[in-house]
């Protein structure tokens, strides 16, 4: 991959595929190694989260590989963070989870 893409605003317009970028961890502004970089980045959970964006630009075009350092638990039935999915009132029925709707990340 080419070093400008390792810019500052290389990786918060490719995050866009995510959401919207809000900052880059200081081992990726300083450019030390190239293998990864971290973004905090806002997402809207009650969309479908990428494992992989394809970034095409001037001709050049690569699959970029995106992994969630933390995502919290959420609720795909009732579309609220919630504390522990175990404990969701509308989704479990006398203390057992049904359902295969009802998941974490
Ligand atoms: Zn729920």
């Amino acid at each position: 991959m080419p070093l400008e893409y390792w810019r500052p605003w290389a990786i918060f317009s490719i995050t866009r595929g995510i959401g919207t970028p809000l900052y880059l961890d200081d081992h990726t502004m300083k450019k030390i190694g190239f293998f990864f970089s971290r973004v905090l980045v806002d997402i809207d959970l009650l969309s479908l989260l990428p494992n992989h964006l394809l970034v095409e630009h001037s001709g050049f075009t690569f699959i970029a590989d995106v992994e969630y350092e933390w995502l919290p638990p959420f609720c795909s039935h009732c579309k609220m963070i919630v504390q522990d999915l175990a404990q969701c009132r509308v989704f479990n029925v006398q203390g057992q989870v049904v359902g295969p709707q009802h998941q974490s990340f």
